[in-house]
């Protein structure tokens, strides 16, 4: 994996003069072209894993426009590593946007009913799927496991070095950024702040149990205790906008006029939905005069050229990624 620091870099807007605060992106939608954002930070160490371990290949879950799969089948392609996508759906998507990349550049795909994909973190399923490929290195969807963890903490160390700031922004889906992030944050040589996800599914409380014993489990893996505990992060469950992947055409033109306005892309089912947010909270009074706010911008361009596809978005108002039949990247 090529080694490299995001950039950090202010945003304007008339809302942060008009509330007081100063807001930052941490670019990590740059990392890499096509490994993107938070998946790129997530698959480090696991790469690492795999390729030192005694692995014939690796195999992972996802959904069918999954940017978690997209970028585990580049990472893959990169390192030589022969991959499976056990993906949720029917055969017919395996032509779509994302999983013709992912096929493109050599993962597997195996396509199950919802009720089988479901099954994907019980041990038993796990097993069966070890006996059908022996030696494969399991990568949970989302690719959050405690190596992802290591991963996302790094995002910290290097804001540490780069800014003095109060508040941190992330979206969240199942959870294993923020953990990272709050992992990351109890270092003893610098002071912890606030952070925030913004959940992008319904009903995400659940997410709490998930990131408490992730964070656990940390705790007791490390070698040394320096991990103190983070009390100072909250999980917003308020502003999914209907549901995981759905949006209204008002989220869609009022996040176009926000890219617009900062230059910045942020596609409306993961960064979109963060930024949708903040600006609400921002008008409710949320963040106080001066309050120093850092984005993180977690990736996930890929998911427009679905989006795109699907006939959800539009593609005189959004970039549409490269196809497969454009060339490689
Ligand atoms: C996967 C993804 C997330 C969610 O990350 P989790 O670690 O699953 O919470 C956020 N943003 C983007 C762009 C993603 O692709």
């Amino acid at each position: 994996m090529p080694n490299s620091l995001s950039i950090l870099h202010k945003l304007e807007h008339p809302l942060f003069d008009k509330y007081q605060v100063s807001v930052q992106i941490k670019r990590d939608d740059q990392l890499h072209d096509i490994i993107s954002g938070n998946k790129w930070r997530k698959l480090k160490y696991n790469l690492t894993q795999i390729t030192e371990g005694n692995y014939v290949g690796a195999l992972t879950f996802g959904g069918s426009y999954s940017n978690h799969i997209h970028a585990f089948a580049y990472a893959c392609k990169l390192q030589n590593i022969p991959c499976i996508g056990i993906i949720r759906g029917e055969e017919n998507y395996a032509n779509n946007f994302t999983l013709s990349w992912a096929r493109h550049w050599g993962m597997r795909c195996h396509f199950v009913d919802r009720k089988t994909y479901r099954r994907r973190f019980d041990t038993d399923y796990l097993s069966e799927l070890k006996q059908l490929y022996p030696d494969y290195f399991i990568i949970p969807e989302g690719g959050s496991n405690s190596l992802a963890i290591s991963g996302v903490a790094e995002v910290i160390t290097e804001l540490n070095q780069q800014t003095e700031f109060d508040t941190l922004l992330t979206p969240v889906g199942s959870g294993g950024t923020l953990t990272g992030l709050i992992a990351g944050d109890c270092n003893e040589q610098y002071p912890q702040h606030k952070i925030v996800g913004v959940a992008v599914l319904k009903q995400a409380e659940y997410l709490l149990d998930d990131i408490e014993s992730l964070l656990h489990s940390r705790i007791k893996s490390q070698k040394t205790p320096l991990l103190t505990m983070h009390s100072n992060w909250h999980l917003l469950t308020e502003f999914h906008r209907g549901g995981y992947g759905k949006f209204s055409n008002a989220d869609v033109e009022r996040l176009l006029e926000f890219n617009q306005q900062t230059g910045v892309i942020f596609e409306p089912v993961y960064s979109g939905k963060m930024i949708l947010a903040m600006l609400d909270l921002l008008t409710h009074g949320y963040f106080k005069p001066g309050e120093r706010i850092v984005l993180l911008h977690t990736g996930g361009l890929q998911g427009l050229g679905g989006m795109i596809e699907q006939g959800r978005l539009n593609s005189d108002e959004w970039p549409a990624p490269k196809t497969v039949l454009d060339g490689t990247f």
